[in-house]
């Protein structure tokens, strides 16, 4: 009888993200019902088994903020800032988007980035129930949660309805299924959502032990216009309405004053550099969060701003930032990959179930192949993930102990099939 479900055996380097940034040399690891259950110097015996050598095991990457559906409108929104990409980009969502279609761009989005070693993301966006059925379907670990503005949006749904279908997401999720996630409500903005909105949405949120997700502090104009409107800063708003006493996620977070870091003990900052740095919304000090106690995890963002869901590429660039900003020898490539990972985890409440390689933690877990010429040699193995590794070095993805990418194709979905799909779907779009 084999001891485990899986053994990934003999892996060149075994980056564990552990609070002691264990890196392991020819380390195995075991799997059984979906856990870690064994890491180890021996060769270990699975029902399914995976030869490593010649690769890096790292946990999977967790991708802190996106709008997987908008993989569809990739490339529809160049050349504008923040607000000239909501405008156009509402308006092309306006033409085309249903819970059928951004059921579809979630497949597309969730495989791309599956393949790419992300395994976790939260995503932000309209039909999370069909989101969620998309994602699921190719085998991602999909924080969704229900989505607040203002005014009726494409699903049509006024402000009570809107309430009404947050208080039942727990049931609707558990019918789906899928990898464990925690709850998550998602008002958009403080610039969609009233400041009385924003007050029902902590109640709620206090009702369901949930979590908050939301767009905050993106671009300067945002900062003024939530200014002008309520003479308060989006992360005073917040505060106010009681969104700061749940733990909470701010999507971006570029302008955040001393006094807001004040404000944010139970707010972590999803830094999508790729994003901010094509819309020109500013540069996240995310050293001096990270001095402030706030945890920082990294995003990509939905691919109609930053057009694609590349969380190499984020981390690369944030890496850039740190050094621009605060100076080369301030920036350890560690610390930006475990921002991807366990930081990450901890940004989203959950880092005592993935984002690290510990036994008892589930086996999200990816290979790195390093047989590239621009792979060899290591001389610092973080440096070789963060600065010289890209998404085509992934070779096999793990959710749960599932193998949903091997040898760099999706096991769980048919990418012609979803071409097709996706290019008729899109045909419409003028
Ligand atoms: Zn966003």
């Amino acid at each position: 009888m084999p001891d485990f479900d899986l053994a990934i055996n003999n892996a060149d380097y075994l980056v564990t993200c552990n609070s002691k940034g264990e890196v392991l040399r020819n380390s195995s690891i075991g799997v059984r019902n979906g856990k870690i259950a064994e890491i180890s110097s021996a060769t270990l015996t699975g029902k399914e088994n995976l030869d490593a050598r010649g690769k890096i095991i790292a946990p999977g990457l967790i991708n802190t903020h996106t709008h997987l559906a908008m993989t569809l409108l990739r490339g529809w929104a160049e050349g504008v800032d923040l607000q000239g990409f909501l405008e156009k980009v509402w308006a092309a969502e306006g033409a085309i988007m249903d819970g059928p279609t951004a059921e579809l761009g979630t497949k597309l989005g969730a495989l791309e980035a599956l393949l790419g070693g992300t395994t976790t993301t939260l995503d932000m966006y309209l039909f999370p129930e069909a989101t969620h059925r998309g994602a699921v379907s190719a085998g991602l670990r999909h924080v969704a949660g229900p989505i607040f503005f203002d005014f009726p949006g494409l699903d049509g749904m006024e402000w009570p309805a809107r309430l009404e279908f947050a208080r039942s997401w727990p049931e609707r999720l558990r019918k789906i299924g899928g990898p464990k996630i925690p709850t998550y409500l998602m008002p958009h903005a403080t610039y969609t959502c009233s400041p009385e909105h924003l007050i029902e949405i902590a109640e709620l949120a206090q009702e369901l032990d949930a979590s908050i997700h939301i767009h905050i502090s993106e671009n300067e104009k945002e900062n003024q216009d939530v200014k002008e409107r309520y003479s308060k800063s989006p992360t005073q708003l917040l505060k106010d309405s009681g969104i700061l006493n749940r733990h909470c996620v701010y999507g971006h977070g570029v302008h955040l004053s001393d006094a807001d870091l004040k404000e944010m003990k139970n707010a972590a900052v999803a830094h999508c550099p790729g994003s901010n740095l094509k819309l020109a919304s500013g540069i996240a000090k995310i050293e001096k969060y990270r001095r402030n106690g706030i945890v920082v995890g990294l995003g990509t963002d939905g691919c109609s701003s930053s057009n694609d869901l590349d969380m190499w590429i984020v981390m690369r660039l944030a890496g850039y930032l740190v050094a621009q900003t605060n100076g080369p020898e301030n920036m350890a490539a560690e610390s930006i990959f475990r921002m991807a990972t366990i930081d990450g985890a901890a940004a989203l409440g959950m880092a005592d179930s993935i984002g690290s390689l510990e036994i008892g933690k589930s086996a999200d877990i990816i290979t790195i192949d390093l047989n590239s010429p621009h792979l060899i040699p290591i001389h610092d193995v973080f440096a070789q993930l963060v600065f010289a590794a890209g998404r085509s070095d992934v070779n096999d993805v793990f959710v749960d102990g599932v193998g949903v990418v091997r040898d760099r194709r999706s096991t769980q979905l048919d990418f012609e099939e979803l071409r097709a799909e996706v290019i008729n779907r899109i045909s419409t779009l003028k």
